[in-house]
């Protein structure tokens, strides 16, 4: 029996001893609306699942560890060359290797906060110091403020836009002020999990920045917009010495052969699901207005998510969501909603009138 072991116990390192396991949005109950992970409430394309089915003929061999078809596809879409873009087992692995690839022991990370909730656990994994800026009022990265907080310690410096959970973009004019003060020798992680949803002309686009800046990394995934979550898979895009790196850094065939296949019929099917990303994208934007019209104060929204400043009343405002059959995400000071099925909205704006009346 392992169970209740005391002593002696293996030697662990402290900060992973510390690390709170990442937390995953709660399932939702049979009749709610589970808007708590940012997924895409759509149901796979045909096309798309048998792909998948295809693949799994396969399984008994050991995937394609380069994913070379799929980076050709990619490389000539963004007319970069495939040995510029490494693919991984969703956007979290790839961050993960980027980090480890150039912060460990007394190193340190700048990353705005609040932003993605895996950015911390990741940095501590590779053993280096997060160092976190807070967001400007208006929820936007403050970018002159992480620009100072670079040190002869900096390795790596983590850019989200659209911003996950405040749904804030950073412009193309913030980006380029930026990164002209960022020093060539820091890594810039320009995480893009939710451009596909981006309607703002303003907002920066990394993949035709990267010849301009070899230290910068574009990260994209297949989760949201092509709602690929449950398969893990998605790609970055950089100079080849970086992806090199992260090639290095990665876990040896993390991603599968039925996610990659999947991945290729969804690039193959795209413009149905971008399709249904502009209705994704309509939809957030007629919520974001009524909920405006509540009282609400919400920075634009530029993700497939809301935020909605609760304060300290956010347990209780997350509960008053859930008994609506919505379930958010509660996050510190606020609560993330995110765009799902249109069948969702009544409940929601009930939910959220509610609150902004107790707030
Ligand atoms: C969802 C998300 C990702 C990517 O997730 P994967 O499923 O691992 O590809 C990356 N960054 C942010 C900010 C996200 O919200």
């Amino acid at each position: 029996m392992l169970a209740g072991v005391t002593s002696p116990r293996v030697r662990l390192r402290a900060e992973i001893e510390a690390l709170k396991p990442y937390r995953q949005g709660k399932p939702a109950a049979a009749d709610a609306h589970k808007l708590s992970s940012n997924e895409n409430p759509f149901e796979p394309l045909p096309a798309v699942l048998a792909a998948i089915v295809d693949a799994s003929a396969d399984i008994n061999r050991y995937p394609d560890s380069t994913a070379a078809a799929l980076r050709e596809v990619l490389a000539t879409k963004y007319s970069v060359t495939a040995d510029q873009v490494v693919v991984g087992a969703g956007s979290v692995s790839l961050l993960s290797q980027f980090i480890s690839a150039a912060a460990s022991t007394g190193d340190e990370v700048v990353y705005s906060w609040r932003s993605f909730e895996a950015y911390p656990g990741l940095v501590t994994v590779a053993g280096a110091t997060s160092v976190t800026v807070p967001n400007r009022p208006d929820q936007g990265h403050d970018l002159p403020a992480m620009v100072a907080a670079i040190t002869d310690k900096t390795r790596v410096i983590i850019v989200c836009s659209p911003n996950n959970p405040t749904g804030t973009i950073v412009t193309k004019d913030e980006f380029a002020a930026f990164m002209a003060q960022v020093p060539p020798t820091v890594l810039v992680l320009l995480d893009e999990a939710y451009i596909e949803f981006v309607t703002d002309e303003t907002a920066v686009r990394g993949i035709p920045l990267l010849a301009e800046y070899p230290n910068l990394v574009v990260l994209r995934t297949f989760s949201k917009a092509y709602g690929l979550a449950g398969l893990r898979i998605g790609y970055a895009i950089a100079a080849e010495y970086l992806i090199d790196a992260a090639r290095a850094a990665s876990i040896p065939l993390a991603v599968i052969g039925s996610a990659q296949a999947a991945a290729l019929a969804s690039l193959a099917h795209e413009s149905e699901l971008m399709e249904r990303v502009g209705r994704i994208t309509l939809l957030r934007d007629h919520l974001w207005q009524a909920l405006i019209d509540q009282g609400w104060d919400i920075p634009k929204p530029s993700g497939n998510f809301l935020w909605l400043s609760t304060g300290d009343y956010t347990a209780t405002a997350a509960e008053i969501f859930a008994e609506a059959g919505v379930i958010v995400r509660a996050l510190g000071d606020g609560i993330r909603v995110s765009i799902g099925e249109p069948s969702a909205v009544d409940k929601l704006l009930r939910a959220s009138a509610e609150v902004v009346r107790n707030l």
